[in-house]
């Protein structure tokens, strides 16, 4: 059985112009999974704001609703454009992420890519930042245990720390946050002290590293995926800034790690449903690489 797949055809329209999070990031991955895995895109779905509240103050989500018309260009910074279209797109890539939970749910597949724009995970409970609107992944989680998935582990192998997926669910100790990110890169959180609190505290789990890591070194920081926590589903915050032609990080993560890094995500959880979701990732050539050896893997891996 294929892996689901979730690409959104109009995302040009969140128009960033001369930046690194460009549209051509999904549409050389589209025309990858399309030409030579023969993936189509599961139909996607507008949603509505009210699902963007479950992850994102109500005021947040109502101030980019009409932030544009009000003549907001920006979020925070530059880093974060919003464009006439960029609402719409981005609250389409975090509500369409429910298709692949129904899916899942309905026993088509266990596996999906989800090759979506915006970015999500620096996307905090009260803004956006860091190329990110709103949070895909965090929402995802949320739809998945409104479906009956009772536990999440959402990995984060971006070479940035998810500060946004830190943020919505650190005080949850029903969503575990394990993240591995370069320690002297934006947004410069994530430190192995920051736990959780609360309900929550020991349920996120940060693996800072230093720059300029070796492959061993890399791969040896998922020796401390939970042992304790038992998932019922696995989402992965698929960032592919850590490779070595990125220019966004000293990370030089070649691919044979990458190969083996998706190879041990998919063993240890093999009986779960598993989605990777597209975070970060701006040399064109890198990322197509590197998609194409997770789509690889994925459909090796797609026999349930
Ligand atoms: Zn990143």
């Amino acid at each position: 059985m294929k892996p689901l797949y979730l690409s959104d055809p109009q995302s040009f329209l969140h128009d960033t112009g001369n930046h690194l999070e460009i549209d051509s990031r999904v549409r050389i991955i589209d025309e990858l999974a399309v030409s030579k895995y023969h993936l189509n895109s599961l139909p996607l779905r507008d949603g509505t704001k009210e699902e963007l509240y479950k992850i994102h103050d109500q005021s947040y989500v109502d101030w980019v609703e009409s932030g544009y018309e009000n003549g907001v260009r920006m979020i925070i910074s530059s880093d974060t454009i919003l464009s006439q279209g960029s609402y719409e797109v981005a609250k389409r890539a975090a509500c369409s992420t429910k298709v692949v939970v129904e899916a899942f749910k309905s026993g088509v597949s266990k596996r999906a890519f989800l090759n979506l724009r915006p970015p999500g995970h620096h996307a905090e409970i009260i803004t956006g930042q860091g190329f990110c609107i709103f949070n895909n992944i965090a929402l995802m989680a949320k739809f998945a245990q409104e479906s009956g998935y009772k536990n999440v582990l959402i990995i984060d192998f971006d070479v940035h720390h998810g500060n946004g997926t830190q943020d919505i669910f650190y005080e949850d100790d029903s969503v575990y946050y394990f993240s591995t990110h370069e320690a002297h890169n934006y947004p410069f959180t994530g430190t192995a002290g920051e736990i959780g609190s609360g309900r929550g505290r020991g349920y996120t789990k940060n693996m800072p590293y230093e720059n300029f890591i070796t492959d061993r070194e890399f791969l040896k920081l998922f020796e401390a995926l939970p042992k304790d926590f038992k998932p019922d589903i696995v989402l992965v915050s698929a960032g592919y800034d850590l490779m070595k032609d990125e220019e966004i990080s000293s990370a030089q993560i070649s691919f044979d790690a990458l190969g083996k890094l998706i190879d041990l995500i998919l063993k240890e959880y093999e009986n779960l449903p598993i989605a990777f979701l597209l975070e970060g990732g701006y040399n064109l050539e890198s990322l197509k690489r590197s998609v194409d050896i997770t789509l690889n893997k994925l459909c090796a891996s797609s026999f349930c």
